[in-house]
């Protein structure tokens, strides 16, 4: 009766439920729009009142209570089968498969969020490319969603769209090479007090103003070379290791939320120092960040990785970064990044009420379709974070675009010893989702370097920054925002 022999398998005792909605999905998006128009076929479902409000109502109470209930995978199996008693024609099964998930899909919003240690991907088996997470049942842009009445991604995906309790992975839409990862939903537990409602204090250390590493060449071709990064020696490391001490201090604190170090400049010893400073600000009890982005690490492997530390001073993440700098120097040379293993892991976070933020590294947020875009259409976090090192700030200023579509913020972190001091001096840039009449936008503000003009600063500078993302509509259409969302800078 069951429609194939994969979904009826999914349904056994002991049964993950996200494995039953990966099988559906894959079925369902291989055989609907042969069997009728997508469009039509989920209106229909919710024009037919009879099967829909059925299932709808009864799973939304059968999967109230709790996280895993295999019963209910009974449920689903009965329900399927009473339903599609009377007619078996495809179209109906498939119709009342389609209910069954939107039944889980509005039951989802109430399982809990604390009993999870992973967001995903949730189920077991990835022999059809489909893969099943499940987002945070709100987020700090809610309000926002709520207020400008309008979906976060404008690409329709008629089937997919309306299960918005999960994040359906299509893994195609990632075009992995061997080797590569799908990425890691890790759970964060907010810090009790930390979180201002609303609001998420960032701070972000530029390390000024020397670099603790230097590139190093080699000639593949005429006016041609690779480049990889050599660290300092320990002992030339000490001064670096101080700072990064005394930013971790000051985020303490400002009650940063998260903090953020640039690209390349995560040597072992400033590794050990962000690990040794967070736990010795624990033992004092001393406000810590939930998610401090430690920069990347250049290994002995030539691989560029984003090391993410909790605020206990553990390791919970990494990401590896997947598009390499290609770049003409002063003299005209082609200096290409010499990288290994892109995307070998890619780890994000996600806090229950906060929603999800994805790092990515510098140029992976610059190239057009690369892993930001990607990661702002599929996954719709919060908020992406950039550890850089760049010279051109302003190249970021085009993640605006996915800022308008998805709803994603962003806030790129760049390193005090990429930028040419004698221009502007920006040392990163805020990107935050905001509306303007009637648009949604994104606001992008370079952030300059402030309290700090030294060319030798040991200070351990840090630029704090709260996101505020509180957002109340005007009172009629057109109206401006009696509160907007914004981004300022908290003065030390
Ligand atoms: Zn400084």
């Amino acid at each position: 009766m069951l429609l194939t022999k994969e979904i009826e398998s999914c349904l056994k005792v002991n049964g993950n439920i996200y494995d039953f909605i990966s099988v559906s999905i894959y079925n369902i998006k291989k055989r609907v729009p042969k069997i009728a128009d997508p469009v039509e076929f989920v209106c229909s479902i919710y024009d037919n009142t009879g099967i829909y409000k059925e299932i709808r109502t009864n799973s939304r109470l059968a999967f109230m209570k709790t996280m895993l209930p295999f019963e209910q995978l009974d449920f689903i199996k009965k329900t399927f089968n009473t339903t599609c008693e009377t007619d078996n024609s495809e179209k109906h099964q498939f119709s009342v498969l389609y209910s069954i998930l939107l039944g889980i899909n509005d039951a989802a919003r109430a399982w809990s969020e604390e009993a999870l240690t992973s967001w995903g991907p949730l189920d077991t088996d990835d022999k059809h490319k489909i893969r099943v997470y499940l987002r945070p049942h709100s987020t700090l842009i809610t309000s926002f969603e709520d207020g400008v009445k309008r979906k976060r991604n404008i690409e329709f995906n008629e089937l997919i769209d309306p299960l918005d309790s999960f994040v359906i992975l299509d893994i195609k839409e990632l075009k992995l090479k061997p080797g590569q990862s799908i990425p890691t939903g890790i759970f964060v537990r907010p810090g009790t007090n930390n979180w201002k409602k609303g609001k998420l204090r960032i701070g972000i250390a530029p390390l000024c103003c020397n670099k603790n590493f230097s590139f190093k060449y080699r000639k593949i071709a005429e006016s041609t070379y690779k480049a990889h990064v050599e660290y300092l020696s320990a002992s030339e490391q000490k001064p670096f290791a101080v700072k990064a001490r005394k930013i971790l201090e000051k985020a303490s604190q400002s009650r940063c939320n998260i903090v953020i170090f640039p690209e390349f400049t995560c040597s072992d010893q400033l590794r050990d120092a962000i690990k040794n400073t967070l736990e010795s600000l624990n033992k004092n009890r001393a406000p810590v960040p939930d998610l401090i982005f430690a920069g990347t690490n250049w290994t002995s492997g030539n691989e560029n990785v984003l090391i993410v530390f909790n605020g206990q001073g553990k390791e919970i993440g990494k990401y590896y970064k997947h598009d390499h700098y290609d770049d003409p120097d002063e003299k005209g040379n082609r200096i290409i990044e010499d990288i290994q293993n892109r995307w070998k892991e890619v780890d994000f976070y996600g806090l229950p009420g906060i929603g999800f933020i994805m790092p990515v590294i510098c140029k992976d947020a610059i190239v057009e379709d690369g892993p930001a875009d990607l990661f702002s259409k599929i996954f719709l976090p919060l908020l992406i974070v950039i550890p850089a090192w760049s010279p051109s700030v302003s190249s970021f200023e085009r993640l605006t675009g996915s800022t308008k579509d998805n709803f994603t913020s962003f806030v790129m972190s760049d390193a005090c010893s990429a930028v040419h001091s004698d221009k502007e001096f920006s040392i990163g840039m805020s990107i935050i989702v905001t509306k303007h009449n009637s648009v949604v936008s994104g606001n992008a503000k370079a952030i300059s370097k402030s309290g700090c003009s030294s060319s030798d600063c040991d200070q351990g500078c840090l630029e704090v920054l709260e996101y505020d993302f509180r957002f109340v509509p005007g009172k009629n259409r057109g109206d401006p925002p009696i509160h907007n969302t914004s981004v300022r800078k908290i003065v030390q």
